[in-house]
């Protein structure tokens, strides 16, 4: 299993930690050259969304992004990354679109919006959160699993083969969404037959 994770911008040398700390293998995606390596599960960091959907496009990354998820590339979006894959932008431009969630961007405020909190991850039990001028999702269709609650608002969700937060679990040592990410991955691959 080979993940791949968007290095143009933001905090994504932390999830390649997080990945070592897993044992899966990783490597970044800078320029259009670099999607000629074989991967299996995609990661958007968290950074400035802005900022990377510009490179995405300037890099010509976008498209065929675009089409891998849409195909059911597993990708997990973090933050900024919540933002890319969000249908809706709230307070910015769409990127990617192609989960069915509509992103609030800097919905905490622009400066005091960064805190650090513990809540529920799915079936897993409770999570350290940490969260830096973060979005929420503020709505989302139906067939949309909202994994964690803050405060009443969605902050991590998934979608068939789209995973977000909210929060940056790459910030802190507790890597249960990275393991959930990669037994997304692993769902993907095909079967090895038992011999
Ligand atoms: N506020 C940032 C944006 O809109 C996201 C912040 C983050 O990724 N930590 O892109």
């Amino acid at each position: 299993m080979q993940i791949a994770i968007l290095a143009l911008q933001g905090a994504f040398q932390e999830h390649g930690a997080a990945l070592d700390a897993l044992d899966a293998s990783h490597f970044e995606i800078r320029q259009r050259k670099d999607l000629d390596r074989p991967f299996d599960g995609l990661i958007l960091p968290g950074g400035e969304s802005t900022v990377m959907r510009k490179l995405l496009l300037d890099l010509e990354l976008f498209h065929p992004l675009k089409v891998r998820i849409q195909e059911g590339l597993p990708v997990f979006g973090t933050c900024a990354g919540l933002i890319l894959l969000a249908r809706d932008v709230e307070g910015g431009a769409s990127c990617f679109g192609t989960m069915p969630i509509v992103a609030r961007r800097n919905a905490y405020g622009r400066q005091l919006g960064s805190f650090h909190t513990k809540g529920e991850f799915g079936t897993y039990g409770t999570i350290p959160m940490t969260f830096i001028r973060a979005p929420y999702i503020s709505d989302s269709d139906q067939g949309v699993e909202i994994l964690s609650t803050v405060n009443g608002k969605a902050v991590a969700a998934q979608f068939q083969n789209q995973l977000v937060t909210a929060f940056h679990p790459e910030l802190t040592k507790d890597c249960t969404v990275h393991a959930h990410f990669l037994q997304l991955v692993s769902n993907t691959l095909p079967q090895k037959a038992a011999c």
